[in-house]
């Protein structure tokens, strides 16, 4: 197994520095032992003009089966334990050999050149033989959109003797750009394993974490992230599931969308008042308190809260006994404790409020127990089969006595004077449905959850194509809170 970096160089900027920022001197061959065998470092090249460093690894094949003992295993497997590629491929075992050899440098640490180690320089790397389960064209999905100039994938032929043969899962790779060491380090020692799909090691709950750091800048929002996260955990769900939550929580908190929904707030020219026409999202929010009065709730949440206007609203009434405004954008919360004034509140009513910061497609016990929960204007901002996911977390798991869902009826945009046809009211909403999408979303959700749904349209409700946004009003029914209430008691008694 075997690895190349190279960098090039100018007399003030001597490619030879590549040994400082790798930790390892250009002069000697240095050999560690690692835990399946010893990896090797030496440098083929090393001048002002081209430096290279290589890494070899050794694999010890015994060892690597003692290792392996205990986890049981066909007995006609016996011979492939010592006979298959590990020794020659590149794979997770280079991974780690990569991160305990090139500790320091993965970690971006370089007290010698520290600005050196901090800046992009001209990199070359390459993977003679790769391991790639998905092929040439994944390699190039995973590579693609990390900052290489050129991503070069070459398949390797079976035996180069019989050219008919074809091709073998093997590729050469060679990356070339300008990017920090750093940053291309951790690219490999994520994406080896996950080309590999096969961990020859233990996956622990810590390589979450290792993920996290590792990718830290760049996966979050790697279009490829389900695939790398579910393979370089080894498909274990629990901690696949783990990790695409906090990488979500990075994603959105890095995007910087408030939802500004221009034309949600614009002015609703229909109303032929003379009064000054009243703005769609103040229609939207008297129809939620109404409602919420209606049910008779005291303690609310407020999903999706963004920017705080209707948790301020609910304030101004004193029947809102606890208000608690959820939301995954840390952006938006900081906005909506500014409006709110949390911090010059006095005691009673900052008592009332909470801002937490949360995604809704997991469950979360802070959320058991309320009267009612709203989700205005917010489905249509996840993709769509996102949506089971918040459905069970919302309706499944934290089942309020009453949830309200707004969400825009699509139907109306061809009243939207300032909206192109065809197309969404805001940037981010993923969907938007008609009616009969939305009621028969609604169905099958209060019929699965045990909910009763009615319908109430907000805004002016035209004959046509029906209100600008489109409210459901779910409740519980009696039998399920009486179902929830003998769980609750068998829990308490437990
Ligand atoms: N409820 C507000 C804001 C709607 S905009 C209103 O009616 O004006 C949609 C909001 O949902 C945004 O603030 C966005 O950050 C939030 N959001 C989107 N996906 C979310 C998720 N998975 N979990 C929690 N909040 C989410």
């Amino acid at each position: 197994m075997f690895l190349t970096i190279s960098t090039t160089g100018t007399p003030e900027r001597p490619a030879t520095d590549l040994g400082f920022l790798l930790h390892k001197h250009p002069d000697r061959a240095q050999a560690f032992s690692t835990s399946h065998g010893t990896a090797h470092v030496f440098y083929p090249e090393a001048s002002a003009e081209r430096c290279t460093a290589a890494l070899l690894l050794e694999v010890d094949p015994v060892a690597l089966v003692r290792r392996g003992k205990g986890r049981g295993g066909a007995p006609d497997a016996a011979l492939a334990q010592y006979v298959n590629d590990r020794p020659y491929a590149a794979s997770s075992l280079l991974s780690v050999a990569l991160a305990t050899v090139f500790k320091s440098a993965l970690g971006g640490v370089c007290r010698a050149l520290p600005e050196r180690a901090g800046a992009p320089l001209p990199l070359r790397i390459e993977v003679p033989a790769l391991p790639a389960r998905g092929g040439a064209e994944l390699v190039r999905k995973l590579f693609g959109p990390l900052g290489w100039e050129r991503v070069e994938v070459t398949e390797v032929a079976l035996d180069e003797q019989f050219p008919e043969w074809g091709a073998s899962r093997y590729v050469r790779l060679v990356l070339e750009g300008e990017l920090r060491l750093a940053d291309a380090l951790r690219q490999l020692y994520i994406l080896l394993p996950v080309l590999d799909d096969a961990k020859h090691y233990w996956v622990a709950p810590d390589e979450v974490d290792k993920l996290l750091r590792a990718g830290e800048g760049w996966l979050a929002d790697h279009p490829e992230r389900p695939l790398i996260t579910r393979r370089y955990l080894s498909h274990r769900w629990g901690l696949t599931r783990q990790a695409d939550q906090a990488l979500e929580l990075v994603r959105l908190a890095e995007s910087d969308d408030l939802d500004v929904d221009s034309v949600d707030n614009a002015v609703d020219e229909s109303t032929d008042t003379e009064e000054k026409p009243v703005p769609l999202a103040e229609h939207r929010r008297t129809a939620i308190l109404e409602a919420l009065r209606g049910a008779g709730a005291h303690r609310v949440l407020d999903l999706g809260c963004g920017q705080g206007q209707l948790v301020q609203a609910l304030l101004k009434d004193v029947r809102f006994t606890e208000i608690v405004g959820v939301d995954v954008s840390m952006r938006a919360l900081t906005i909506a404790s500014r409006r709110l004034k949390l911090d010059r509140m006095g005691e009673r009513q900052a008592g009332r409020v909470t801002l937490q910061q949360g995604s809704l497609t997991y469950t979360d016990k802070r959320l058991k127990g309320y009267d009612a929960a709203v989700l205005s204007e917010v489905i249509e901002h996840l993709d769509l089969d996102r949506l089971p996911a918040l459905e069970y977390a919302v309706f499944g798991s934290a089942r309020p006595g009453t949830v309200l869902v707004t969400t825009p009826n699509v139907e109306y945009n061809v009243r939207w004077e300032s909206l192109p046809a065809g197309h969404v009211r805001h940037g981010d909403h993923r969907f938007e449905w008609t009616r009969a999408e939305f009621r028969e979303w609604t169905a099958k959700v209060a019929e699965r959850h045990g909910y009763t749904v009615a319908h109430l349209p907000v805004g002016p409700d035209d004959p046509e194509v029906g209100p600008p946004t489109q409210l459901a009003v779910f409740t519980l029914t009696d039998t399920a809170t009486d179902k929830n209430n003998e769980k609750k008691k068998e829990a308490e008694a437990a």
